[in-house]
């Protein structure tokens, strides 16, 4: 398992990835640390490869500690 601490709260991958894409998705991948600081507080990012559909794999960035977030997808 590869669960993290996000905004207070233990999230295993697949819950990280929705609480980026907004709804369910299908897969998610290990939770890793994406190595860059979070453009609106400064605090450690991390980052989840998912599959929200069957038909699309999307890279997705998120805060440790505040609301932002971002993906890879067009
Ligand atoms: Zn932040």
């Amino acid at each position: 398992m590869s669960n993290r601490v996000v905004q207070g709260r233990m999230v295993t991958p697949e819950r990280l990835a929705e609480l980026i894409e907004g709804e369910s998705v299908l897969e998610a991948e290990s939770i890793e640390d994406a190595d860059r600081e979070c453009p609106d507080c400064g605090g450690d990012v991390v980052r989840v490869g998912y599959m929200p559909s069957v038909t699309a794999f999307v890279t997705g960035y998120k805060c440790q500690e505040c609301d932002w977030s971002e993906t890879d997808a067009e």
